[in-house]
């Protein structure tokens, strides 16, 4: 039997048509929802993700700004810059594009940003929201997309046995947050789990946030299981690929998201969404 394919694509339109709308009301009360992007130096993949940024709050009427910084820039025109936009009104969400460069402080940076303009959720007030339940700040995207895909496909988490493998700030602990939030049992699982692959066979809904190529083959699966694979690889041979053996997973489980064409979509959808709220908070 073929897994349901739980692609990104309707998902984030979902969410657009939802914004496009906000950001109409928004506007006939004076209000122009405003990103402002940071990137300093970077790979051609961030760029791509800034293009992709760019083109998909065009189409809601979100704007952008990129402020895009040498790789040598100082630490002080980077902090310049982050003050400048706390203090803007006219913008209403900011994102750092992370990793900054080795030596800058990303940390204290991160810290730095205006909590009802933290978009990505990458400040301390906006994690600790996501522990608390508070709204001061906002949730990691790609967190929140997790939720958002299990929504939109209809799986209840309520009472389900939700794994989640790999534990960073960005995307596994958040994402068990919000899932422990909506009443799912949830196990965190990072490289030191013993016996992975038991425990991932055991649940309802496995996330997969490791970075590891296709690390995850059908010995970690189980009949009707619903996976969200959250990597974004490249193989040995270039491909561009999930943390999940998609050839081997698909005919076991139960839905599974592809990638490419899975949560990449939805994550940039979150990013909007959280500009469009953040000047609804304001407005
Ligand atoms: P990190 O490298 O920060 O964290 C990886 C986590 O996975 C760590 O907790 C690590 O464990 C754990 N891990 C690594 N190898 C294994 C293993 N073999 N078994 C079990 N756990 C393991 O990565 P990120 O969280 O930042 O990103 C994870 C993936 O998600 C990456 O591929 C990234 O590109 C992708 N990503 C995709 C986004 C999207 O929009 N689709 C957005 C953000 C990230 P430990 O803590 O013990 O080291």
């Amino acid at each position: 039997m073929m897994a349901e394919l739980m692609r990104g694509k309707p998902v984030a339109d979902a969410i657009y048509a939802d914004l496009a709308q906000r950001v109409e009301a928004l506007r006939a009360r004076g209000a122009h929802p405003r990103l402002a992007l940071v990137r300093v130096g970077g790979s051609d993949a961030d760029a791509a993700y800034l293009r992709s940024i760019v083109a998909q709050a065009e189409k809601v009427g979100v704007k952008v700004g990129a402020h895009e910084l040498p790789a040598d820039a100082s630490r002080l025109a980077v902090e310049a810059i982050i003050e400048g936009m706390n203090v803007d009104r006219a913008v209403h969400g900011c994102m750092l594009f992370r990793p900054l460069p080795k030596g800058m402080g990303e940390l204290e940076l991160c810290n730095m940003l205006a909590p009802e303009k933290d978009v990505d959720g990458v400040g301390a007030r906006s994690l600790a929201g996501v522990f608390m339940g508070e709204r001061e700040g906002f949730a990691p995207c790609t967190a929140q997309a997790c939720v958002e895909m299990l929504d939109c496909y209809g799986v209840d988490l309520a009472g389900k046995h939700a794994v989640v493998v790999g534990r960073s700030l960005v995307v596994g602990k958040p994402a068990a947050m919000l899932m422990l939030a909506r009443n799912a049992t949830v196990t965190l699982c990072h490289s030191g789990t013993a016996d992975l692959p038991a425990l991932m066979r055991a649940a309802d809904i496995v996330v997969c946030a490791t970075g590891r190529a296709r690390a995850f083959g059908a010995e970690c699966f189980s009949a009707g299981q619903v996976v969200l694979d959250v990597g974004t690889n490249t193989d040995a041979d270039g491909v561009f690929c999930g943390d999940v053996d998609f050839a081997a997973v698909e005919p076991i489980v139960g839905a599974i998201t592809p990638v490419p064409g899975g949560m990449g979509a939805v994550t940039t959808a979150v990013l909007l969404a959280h500009v469009v709220e953040a000047a609804e908070r304001r407005a």
